[in-house]
């Protein structure tokens, strides 16, 4: 029996008739321990929906793999019946919907083992960065997690992984041993750097969810405790001085520090503090990993030029590394977009301040924009990565915002984008994957690969998955 894999019906259900489709779940349960739910069934709903609530899809089917071998026999069940294949952890960077397609969403495969001998760390596929982040501080250690730990660790890794330690150890991607994955045709298979090395290759950095699902990493820890890190608050109206000032004084830093000026319109909502609630600010945020006073002496260069409106920098357990972000951990329906830029020029810094922060009595559309200083081991590791286009620039640009509206939806895309085409001269050009979701995954993730990575990339997605099955993350093709 085929399940319809390639026009499903506007609500996501392929031609099966009920009869067919209760046997074929039917089926798929039989063979696993997990779960597994039709749009019918009442665990569908909390199935489907991840963190980003602007991901509505509607697959044909939801496998909640227990084990790997739950997410082989899912795979191989997709196989046989032609259906297309989505992975969803816990939802933070959906790709393309996934509208009509065997969903497996990794959420019940949590486990979380350290070596502190080897500093390794093995995670499972739905685990996220929590757990890892404090079982390693157990052992002195510390994972290269992003701005904040409610993050799934193997999605992010897959997609490149930029956090506070970034210039000092590189992007996640960089520091992984191993990936146990299956594969599209459902074998299992362990890549490393000796064992399968071109597909260990594309997984780092460069194929997130288009080779197969990934069940298992190992990644490298670091000797990581104390930093010193936090936020220093200045008025909205001194963004383009401060991200000129970012833009000289950023590149003089040691890699001991990973830092970002972010431009912030926090939403007067009352789950946001009272001193930021309903308020924009320019901050200089990030995290010092090395002597505490000499970081401290580095951001005192900031509180002498001019003393901050708020002062969060402080010495912090790495455990608390969340609070440089403030992420959210309530799910939230958002965009996302972003761009790799070589410098920030004076007219990118004018662009940016006048298109996020709003002007006096209008709603500002753009929650955030944030941009990151790479370099440092961010860029050492390019030369040897899938995803090296753009990872060598000096700086990260995200732009965010949060859809409180679905009617506010194509006016916060257009303002996302309008940003993006006024800042085109002064950007690379080239998308860092994490940082791209829904339809922009599928349309923009080449742009991440030189010409020879991409063309290197398809081939072993074609030897891999040559029906193209494997179509809802990062498209390689
Ligand atoms: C609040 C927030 C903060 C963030 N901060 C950072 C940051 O600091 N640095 C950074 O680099 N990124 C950051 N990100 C982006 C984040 O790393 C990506 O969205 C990442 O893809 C999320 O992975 P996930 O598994 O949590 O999400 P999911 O939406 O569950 O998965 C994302 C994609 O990864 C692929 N995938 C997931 N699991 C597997 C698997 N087992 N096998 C194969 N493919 C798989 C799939 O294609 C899936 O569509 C942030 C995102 C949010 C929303």
């Amino acid at each position: 029996m085929t399940i319809q894999t390639t026009s499903p019906s506007p609500t996501g259900d392929s031609d099966l008739t009920v009869r067919a489709r209760t046997s074929v779940l039917a089926d798929l349960a039989d063979r696993i321990s997990g779960a597994v739910h039709g749009p019918d069934d009442a665990g569908y709903d909390a199935a489907r929906c991840g963190f980003n609530l602007l991901s509505d899809h509607r697959p044909a089917v939801i496998a909640v793999p227990s084990n790997r071998f739950d997410v082989a026999e899912a795979v191989r069940f997709a196989a046989a019946e032609g259906l297309r294949v989505a992975i969803q952890a816990t939802g933070h960077g959906p790709g393309p919907s996934a509208d009509g397609a065997l969903l497996i969403n990794t959420s019940e495969m949590t486990d979380v083992s350290i070596d502190p001998i080897a500093r390794t760390a093995t995670v499972g596929a739905g685990a996220k960065w929590a757990p890892a982040l404090e079982q390693a501080q157990r052992h002195g250690l510390a994972p290269l997690l992003g701005s904040t730990t409610d993050v799934g660790v193997v999605g992010y890794t897959l997609g490149g992984g930029f956090g506070w330690l970034g210039r000092k150890y590189g992007l996640a991607s960089d520091a992984v041993r191993s990936f146990d994955l299956v594969t599209p045709d459902g074998n299992p298979l362990r890549v490393s750097a000796t064992s399968h090395p071109d597909i260990f290759w594309a997984l780092k950095g460069g194929g997130a969810g288009s080779i197969g699902v990934v069940t298992d990493v190992v990644i490298d820890l670091f000797p990581v405790t104390t930093v010193y890190a936090g936020n220093l608050l200045y008025s909205a109206e001194d963004a383009p001085e401060i991200m000129r000032r970012f833009s000289e004084w950023a590149p003089d830093q040691s890699e001991d520090l990973t830092s970002a000026v972010t431009l912030m319109n926090f939403p007067p909502l009352d789950i946001v503090p009272e001193p930021f609630r309903g308020k924009s600010f320019t901050m200089i945020r990030g995290c010092w990993s090395g002597d505490l006073d000499l970081g401290r002496s580095v951001i005192d260069e900031w509180r002498n030029w001019k003393t901050p409106e708020v002062d969060m920098w402080a010495e912090m357990p790495f455990t608390a590394a969340d609070a440089i972000s403030m992420d959210p951990t309530d799910p939230v329906p958002a965009m996302v977009t972003t761009e790799w830029m070589d410098e920030l020029t004076g007219e990118a810094a004018d662009i940016l301040a006048s298109r996020v922060l709003p002007s006096p009595g209008a709603m500002p559309l753009i929650l955030f924009a944030e941009i990151r200083h790479a370099g440092g081991a961010v860029s050492r590791g390019a030369a040897a990565s899938p995803n090296d286009r753009g990872r060598d620039g000096t700086f990260l640009l995200e732009l965010a915002s949060i859809v409180p509206d679905p009617q506010l939806a194509l006016a916060v895309e257009s303002a996302l984008r309008l940003t993006r085409e006024a800042l085109a001269p002064f950007v690379t050009g080239a998308a860092y994957l994490n940082f791209l979701e829904g339809e922009e995954k599928s349309e923009r993730s080449t742009s991440a690969f030189s010409e020879a990575n991409r063309r290197r990339l398809a081939a072993i997605k074609a030897a891999l998955d040559p029906e193209n099955r494997f179509c809802h993350g990062v498209s390689l093709v």
